[in-house]
């Protein structure tokens, strides 16, 4: 078995005792375990850390694992966690509801050990190949911070949400400074550290889970601030800008420093303001555009 999947989680749910003990005795070599008796207490743990795969009985007293499955596929945060029925009934029916929920497979009891370990190698497998795919397609393999999809994705769905709820939504538009220069100096590969230093700190000095900074591309980044005000917003990229000085990268094909540093613009969404993402990104490309003009190293916004 690789390291990997030695890494892996499953979470076990049946209400009786003696059939979880028998499912973890075949499988507690290969997987972490967690064990759950009842509907409620699974989607407890799950909601404390997601497991990779749940196998999960159909038939228990005041939550049934039909609900359990529809309750998980129907949260984003947990709709991608493979879910196996395990079973005594033998319905085609109930086989049929339960993969229309959305259940990857089901396993009928009495188990066999050898089957049941072949099935949840497959899936966990499955599952490690799926995230891994995920991770790429949204992450930026350099800086390893959410990359323009991501954002963009976020930007989509946070923007919805201030609309519904009425409440400020804010944009960060950062440039690096002089990076041109920068890699003509010390060349491609310093500049590269240096994008991958400053993206971690920055990432590092933003502390609301809701905060979200991408690379946009290139030398920039972006931060979007859910519920955030412009003098909230204006607050938090000016620590973002201390925080990268306060690296003390050396510059020397800087005109306005001995270190690196960054240029920051900050829209933030008025109520009336169209509903369109485009127009955010324009008005905080137009205050870094200002910030830029105006000397860099310095947070702007467009009143
Ligand atoms: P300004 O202060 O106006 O922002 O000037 P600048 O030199 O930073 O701006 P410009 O857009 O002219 O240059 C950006 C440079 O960023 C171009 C390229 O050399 C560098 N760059 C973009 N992406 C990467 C990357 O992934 N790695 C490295 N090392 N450099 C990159
Ligand atoms: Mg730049
Ligand atoms: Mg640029």
């Amino acid at each position: 078995m690789f390291d990997e999947t030695k890494r892996a989680t499953v979470l076990l749910v049946d209400d009786v005792p003696a059939n979880l003990s028998l499912l973890s005795s075949i499988l507690r070599d290969d997987y972490r375990i967690q064990l759950a008796t009842s509907g409620a207490k699974a989607l407890e743990l799950v909601a404390a850390g997601a497991p990779d795969l749940i196998l999960l009985d159909v038939m228990m007293p005041e939550m049934d694992g039909h609900e359990v499955c529809r309750q998980l596929k129907s949260n984003p945060v947990t709709r991608d966690i493979p879910v196996l029925f395990v079973t005594a009934q033998n319905q085609v029916d109930d086989e049929e509801l339960g993969l229309t929920l959305g259940a990857m497979d089901y396993i009928h009891k009495p188990i066999s050990p050898p089957i049941i370990k072949a099935r949840v190698r497959n899936h966990i497998c499955l599952k490690l190949q799926t995230d891994a795919l995920k991770r790429l397609s949204l992450f930026d393999g350099l800086t390893s911070i959410p990359n323009r999809r991501h954002f963009d994705d976020t930007l989509d769905n946070e923007m919805q949400r201030a609309i519904r709820t009425q409440l400020p939504l804010s944009l960060l538009m950062i440039d690096v400074d002089y990076f041109k220069p920068f890699n003509d100096h010390y060349g491609h590969g310093t500049g590269d550290a240096c994008l991958i230093q400053i993206a971690q700190a920055m990432q590092a000095a933003m502390n609301r889970p809701m905060d979200l900074l991408a690379r946009y591309g290139g030398e920039e980044f972006v931060a979007l601030l859910p519920g955030t005000s412009l003098e909230g917003a204006s607050n938090v990229a000016e620590s973002l800008r201390q925080t990268v000085a306060n690296l003390r990268i050396p510059h020397a094909g800087s005109a306005i420093a001995e270190h690196v540093t960054i240029s920051v613009g900050v829209a933030c969404r008025a109520q009336n303001d169209p509903k369109s993402t485009s127009f955010m990104l324009r008005r905080a490309d137009q205050a870094l555009y200002q910030a830029k003009q105006s000397g860099r190293n310095q947070v702007r916004h467009i009143a």
